[in-house]
């Protein structure tokens, strides 16, 4: 064979390995299917009508190490400069073994959010840890497992105040010295909701207006550190809640906000070993008092008890979220930021309440220090309270001083155009203070040396709020501080769970697929992860270039005019897109419409976006196929005519379907004035083959951790990109804080104006690796595969919703299938939850349970598992079927056979007293390949009841732990 050298120069190779079944495995599986070839198929599957007329333009496919070079030279034109900007970035020294066995460890990165509490007990005890972590430093009752940003977190906070406080007011009273983003942020979400927010001296604003609640910085903004203990009791006498958006660092050493009366305590815990990475990812946090417990937004994991009666962790109350309570639910958070949760939880296990607070004291004496050298210069100081955070007013000379910190290579804050800020933090140095010291001084003056005072210097802690109180004195704080037993500890937890490193995870709508080693490894280049993302413009070009080429290539992808990537999860991303469609109709005077139709088989986020941008949610039916109900759909359009603002749906369905007559439907909704919103969480069933954009589709946010392989974190972060038509860019967000306006005047939804910006560049080596070829494939053979999972398992499952295609075995479906159980209950009394926990003595993770259709599973492979690993999963739920049938055939009793007592913990099985109607064998190694490959449930079925009713969020008790 010969080869051109420029054939063989610019060989990518990528696509194979992403891609799991070799080219000879699809010959098998296209005639397990009855189908003549992939073309066949897709032809067959997708209808005709959508289908993209031509393909994606996009720079030609390349290796992964010609991509890293190519992005290396994009993280290049960033400019790393040492940041003493603050405004809640901080730097941060990420602990060697958080950083590797963590941000770095696909056994904790490659997880799925832990709905399957059995194999998900690792990363629920991390996450009990930062729950502790919150509560303890905060003072606060109850704390949940991480929110997006801190400007969201904000957010949140207000309307939780808004659902909890008798006040009947309107009005948000916010001091002006909050971050500005998260000032930006709040205004945002306010106002389609009707509530107003005022700016401005909190003592002065509470004086002067009623309020649902009040909003305050501790430490503020610019540095001060405000004694909000008698404002507190005033905001309270208004039947109103006391909302603190504060620092942990500094709770080490201050009076917690719950000491003093908060409410509600919310802020970033990025500066706990979390990189700034331009903005994201990185978890916020949100704590309230005992009785907002039940109205907390967010994912919060509580202790509950296992069928042995030990403790077990799952994810508690999940009545008030999303998936179950749709447009009533507290919020639309559905991805949040658990990997980076599990970071900061560990930084605090790592360092202990020892170690934090010599960390605090640290940053604080050098403020201390540096406040009276710049005294000595002859500077003012604003503030005379600090932690962190120093403004100082330079007047004509403001531009001078921060130009020679930038010619020197660091950044101050610009306050205003006469005064500057500087934050320090861990990071800081001796060297850093002679620096600033240099920079604040005129030409000329002498520069004082810090020994000389910085012996007898105080604290500028206010005198009343110093912390007298302990916190993280549980053991698990307390006994890892070498590092050996850190990493056994991280490992000790990664070993418990089940993630993408050791099996499939066939979650329907929610493409668990390979996150590639080389699209994770530039995220924690220093050239992405240490910028701020309110350095000059000029220092992030890099991230410019990367938000260029990411947004140009996604656009081919959609068949949209305009991307914004700011929002930070897709739940953010429909938020985004639908404030963008009011955006429109308000800018044409319709004010009225605020009906937005959404089929009952929506993803739950979709409802509570809605609700969030003020519309109401009218349900529209689904027929018996898993269509969208045309007839339905057309009578509410004519019932809402004049009131439409805006239909969501998903495509494919969340059926799995490709729905033929689409294109009508979109067509349908334009007629009566609507916008048609597509949900593109199923987007890997269309990349390269159709386009939301150009079959009809106004509105589409993506998810870049489903379909561009960032990965799942257990939980996030996720990046929830909002795509737009070109009439509705002006109405994408803008982001003013970084200087960013757009023309429709839709304000900032996340903190950063590039939300995670840190694992843009996942995506952007997933797409640049693949090139137009490589994602159609993808697509085909996710279609591919999830047809070969139908028609090997259609035989012992009824298939639900399937296409019905003649001659397709399994009767043709998307790129997910989903398997009903429901005819097997009456029969065996089995169900879909018992499949779902005996799958994991199979060693498998569970399809997605219950959604969107009660009582099934759904299964989504992705293009990336091999046949072997779709064939195990088959061989497993044939195995499963027959299980179920010898409780059909009454064998074995209905309460008491393998599939109810699953999972199987290796104690149970150790046990002298075994009294089951099958075997041992049967439980542990039901299929022969177990015996050599096994995993090991660390509990048994967990119980969700006995969890909320005796709610418990922190770290088990020492009694509990001692057995
Ligand atoms: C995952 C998903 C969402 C929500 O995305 P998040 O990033 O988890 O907020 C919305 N719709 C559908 C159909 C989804 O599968």
């Amino acid at each position: 064979m010969t080869h051109t050298l420029a054939a063989l120069e610019n060989a990518s190779e990528f696509t194979a390995r992403h891609i799991g079944p070799w080219a000879d495995d699809e010959a098998r599986m296209l005639s397990v299917i009855g189908a003549a070839s992939r073309e066949a198929l897709i032809s067959t599957i997708v209808p005709e009508s959508i289908r993209r007329p031509e393909a994606m333009r996009l720079p030609a496919a390349v290796s992964e190490a010609q991509a890293l070079a190519e992005l290396r030279g994009i993280a290049q034109q960033n400019q790393v400069l040492k940041s003493f900007i603050g405004q809640g970035y901080h730097g941060t020294h990420t602990p060697g073994v958080i950083l590797r066995n963590i941000l770095e460890n696909p056994a904790w990165y490659t997880a799925y959010t832990p709905y399957q509490a059995e194999i998900s007990q690792g990363r629920m005890e991390a996450l009990v840890n930062f729950q502790t972590m919150v509560t303890d430093l905060t003072g606060m009752a109850m704390a949940n497992a991480s929110m997006l940003d801190e400007a969201t977190a904000a957010a949140e906070a207000m309307t939780l105040a808004k659902r909890s406080v008798k006040s009947k007011s309107q009005v948000i009273l916010v001091s002006a010295d909050c971050h500005p983003q998260t000032i930006e942020v709040v205004r945002t979400r306010a106002e389609p909701l009707g509530l107003s927010v005022v700016v401005g001296e909190l003592q002065q604003l509470v004086a002067e207006h009623d309020c649902f609640a009040v909003l305050a910085q501790y430490p503020a903004s610019t540095g001060h550190i405000p004694d909000l203990r008698a404002l507190t009791d005033a905001v309270h006498a208004k039947q109103a809640a006391v909302i603190v958006a504060a620092d942990l660092l500094a709770l080490t050493l201050l009076t917690p906000p719950g000491e003093w009366g908060a409410d509600i305590v919310l802020g970033n815990t990025q500066r706990f070993g979390v990189p700034m990475g331009a903005g994201g990812p990185h978890a916020a946090y949100l704590a309230c008092k005992d009785e907002f417990k039940r109205s907390l937004p967010g994912r919060l994991v509580g202790v509950s008890v296992d069928a042995h009666g030990n403790p077990a962790y799952r994810l508690a109350l999940q009545t008030r979220e999303q998936h179950i309570r749709r447009e009533k639910a507290t919020s639309n958070i559905c991805t949040a930021q658990v990997l980076l949760a599990v970071m900061a939880s560990m930084y605090a296990v790592y360092h202990g309440p020892t170690g934090l607070t010599r960390i605090a004291r640290r940053v604080a004496s050098f403020t201390a220090v540096l406040a009276e050298g710049l005294a000595r210069l002859g500077h003012e100081v604003l503030n005379t309270t600090a932690f962190d955070t120093l403004s100082i007013r330079t007047g004509a000379r403001t531009d001078e001083i921060a130009a020679r910190a930038v010619a020197s290579g660091a950044n101050l804050r610009r306050v205003s155009d006469t005064v500057l800020g500087v934050t320090l933090d861990e990071t800081t140095t001796r060297a850093d203070l002679a620096d600033l010291l240099l920079w604040f001084s005129t030409e000329g003056q002498t520069v004082p040396e810090v020994s000389e005072w910085e012996a007898g210097v105080a604290l500028r802690l206010p005198e009343g709020l110093q912390r007298q109180s302990g916190f993280l004195s549980h053991p698990v704080f307390n006994s890892h501080h070498s590092e050996t037993e850190m990493l056994r500890y991280i490992r000790k937890l990664s070993d418990k769970d089940l993630a993408l490193d050791r099996t499939m995870i066939p979650l329907g709508s929610c493409t668990m697929k390979l996150n590639a080693t080389s699209e994770m490894l530039p995220i924690t280049w220093p050239e992405f992860a240490h910028l701020h993302p309110f350095a000059p413009a000029e220092q992030l070009a890099g991230y410019q270039l990367l938000n260029d080429q990411l947004t140009a290539w996604l656009c081919q992808a959609t068949g949209y005019a305009g991307i914004s990537l700011q929002p930070n999860a897709g739940s953010q991303g429909e938020y985004a897109g639908l404030l963008a469609i009011r955006g429109w109709h308000l800018s044409r005077g319709d004010e009225q419409r605020t009906i937005c139709l959404i089929p009952e088989s929506a993803h739950g986020t979709n409802p509570a976006s809605a609700q969030m941008v003020g519309m109401q949610v009218v349900v529209v039916k689904c027929d018996a196929g898993g269509n969208v109900d045309l007839d339905d759909l057309r009578a509410k359009c004519e019932q809402h005519t004049d009131k439409l603002a805006a239909v969501m749906i998903t495509y494919p369905s969340t059926f799995g379907v490709f729905e033929p007559r689409v294109k009508e439907l979109c067509a349908l909704v334009h007629q009566h004035g609507g916008r048609v919103y597509v949900d593109g969480a199923n987007m890997n069933a269309l990349v390269g083959v159709a386009a939301p954009g150009e079959f009809g589709g106004d509105v589409s946010h993506l998810n870049l951790h489903k379909t561009f392989c960032i990965p799942h974190g257990g939980g996030g972060p996720g990046v929830g990109p909002v795509c737009v038509v070109e009439d509705l860019v002006p109405f994408l967000p803008g982001h003013a804080t970084a200087g960013q306006v757009r023309a429709g005047g839709v304000g900032a939804v996340s903190a950063a104006p590039l939300g995670n910006a840190a694992v843009l560049p996942i995506s952007w080596m997933y797409v640049r690796m693949m090139g137009a070829e490589g994602l159609k494939a993808a697509t085909e053979v996710a279609i591919l595969s999830a047809n070969y999972v139908a028609a090997r398992l259609a035989d012992h499952y009824d298939i639900h919703y399937s296409g019905g295609k003649a001659g397709i075995k399994g009767g043709g479906v998307a790129h997910e299938c989903i398997l009903d159980l429901r005819p097997l209950k009456e029969a065996s009394g089995i169900g879909a939850e018992d499949v779902a926990k005996r799958l994991i003595d199979y060693g498998f993770h569970a399809p997605t349970l219950s959604f969107p259709v009660a009582g099934t599973l759904m299964v989504e492979p992705t293009e990336s598992e091999p046949l072997a690993e779709l064939d195990r999963f088959c061989d497993a739920m044939i195995a499963i079927r027959e299980e179920i049938r010898q409780v059909e055939n009454g064998v074995w009793p209905r309460e008491d056979n393998p599939l109810k007592n699953a999972p199987h913990t290796a104690e149970s099985l150790l046990s002298s007293d075994w009294a089951h109607a099958y075997s041992r064998e049967q439980a542990a190694y039901p299929l022969p390949a177990l015996r050599r490959n096994k995993y090991w449930s660390p509990v048994g079925r967990v119980d969700n009841v006995y969890g909320d009713r005796n709610l418990f969020c922190s770290c088990l008790p020492i009694s509990e732990l001692a057995d």
